[in-house]
């Protein structure tokens, strides 16, 4: 097989048409109001809040203060019970706060942490469990409740892979105490770079913004030792673009989807998508797949190396685990035994290009390299 004459990257940002944006600017050049709770930000916090049928939202400049910012606003301390299968930014964000990450197995399905062993690693310290739904798939949401609930314990959804993903209807931020929601460009709906938190607890959206605008109150008084998360008028401009291309970029990757279901379905050592509750609606923006060495005949890096080859890069979220950086490798939950599970999948995962103008060929000939390397 030819290789593509093209790299073709594990995805792509979805960029509006260039006129909307200039548009939305000389809005925004005329007001002469750049940041600081704007038009713009005002107007994308109200669209975002019925988009996501949340009841609160509060607009960060990224995902990540956003979730340094709900650490703060629920006063967390000691320890956090959270996943070492996730992005850099879950466990540092607990770093950042002085509290102690407590890296738990996940399940060998969803890839998400292990509901039924959250028990095992609360201690004295534990105030919350800081819980990621991986890949947009939802995590145990009831059993994760029920432990909190009986402990006391604190929960905040790192859901940057899950915007717009609902539960019978209910949108994935109603859970827990606070959702993260991550705007970055390679996201599946982005302001470039931005976030948010959401949460139904009305008494908590004033010390949240507070806490985003270095805890300035008013003229006379700064009440907190905050931090700058704020999103601005740009940002916020082009994020009420893209929510109008939201369902259309949906849309393509459940087309593509179906395509890399139907191709390698059948492939024995391949193990796809993990398969939800048919109440749950799923955003698509990533696919992966785990590849079994043993049926497969070829190991994880060996087809990761082998498809650069033919122009192809992937990429193996979630490696190295969290519990195997350098800063977090001495802790006790960090050690293999902990966490097998998720030592396994780490070895075994790979995501494959999504994006919507990613054509549909392209995807069938992705699959057909692939199958070409089994042995
Ligand atoms: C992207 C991402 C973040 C961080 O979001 P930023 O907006 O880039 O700061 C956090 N957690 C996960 C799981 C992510 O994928």
């Amino acid at each position: 097989m030819e290789p593509f004459s093209e790299k073709i990257y594990v995805t792509r940002p979805v960029l509006p048409k260039i006129e909307e944006v200039t548009e939305k600017l000389q809005e925004i050049w005329d007001s002469k109001w750049l940041t600081n709770n704007g038009e713009q930000h005002l107007r994308l916090e109200n669209e975002l809040r019925q988009f996501l049928k949340v009841p609160y939202l509060s607009l960060f400049n990224n995902g990540t203060i956003a979730l340094m910012v709900a650490c703060q606003s629920l006063r967390l301390s000691g320890e956090v019970i959270t996943t070492p299968f996730t992005f850099a930014a879950t466990p540092h964000v607990l770093s950042w706060n002085n509290i102690a990450p407590i890296f738990c197995d996940i399940d060998s399905e969803t890839m998400n942490i292990d509901a039924e062993k959250i028990e095992s690693m609360i201690t004295p310290h534990t105030t919350a469990i800081l819980a990621v739904h991986v890949f947009g798939t939802p995590c145990d949401t009831e059993k994760i409740q029920e432990v909190a609930d009986r402990y006391g314990l604190k929960i905040i959804y790192d859901a940057a892979h899950a915007f717009g993903v609902e539960i019978g209807g209910c949108g994935i931020g109603n859970f827990g105490d606070i959702s993260m929601f991550s705007f970055h460009a390679t996201k599946l709906y982005h302001t470039v770079e931005g976030g948010a938190l959401v949460h139904g607890d009305k008494n908590l959206k004033p010390r949240i913004d507070l806490l985003k605008n270095f805890g300035i109150k008013n003229e006379d008084e700064v009440v907190m030792p905050g931090i700058n998360g704020k999103l601005d008028e740009v940002r916020a401009a082009i994020g009420r673009i893209m929510l109008n291309y939201v369902e259309g970029e949906r849309q393509k990757r459940i087309a593509l989807h179906k395509i890399y279901n139907e191709e390698l379905s059948s492939v024995e050592g391949l193990k796809l998508m993990p398969v939800v509750a048919e109440n749950v609606k799923l955003n698509y923006q990533y696919y992966v797949i785990r590849i079994d060495e043993k049926i497969f005949g070829r190991s994880r890096d060996e087809v990761y190396d082998e498809f650069k080859n033919y122009n192809v890069y992937t990429r193996k979220y979630f490696h190295p685990l969290c519990s195997d950086y350098t800063c977090y490798r001495q802790l006790n939950s960090s050690r293999a035994e902990n966490l097998p599970v998720a030592n396994l999948i780490g070895r075994q995962v790979l995501n494959l290009p999504m994006y919507g103008e990613l054509p549909e060929n392209d995807v069938r000939k992705i699959c057909a390299i692939l199958k070409s390397f089994k042995r």
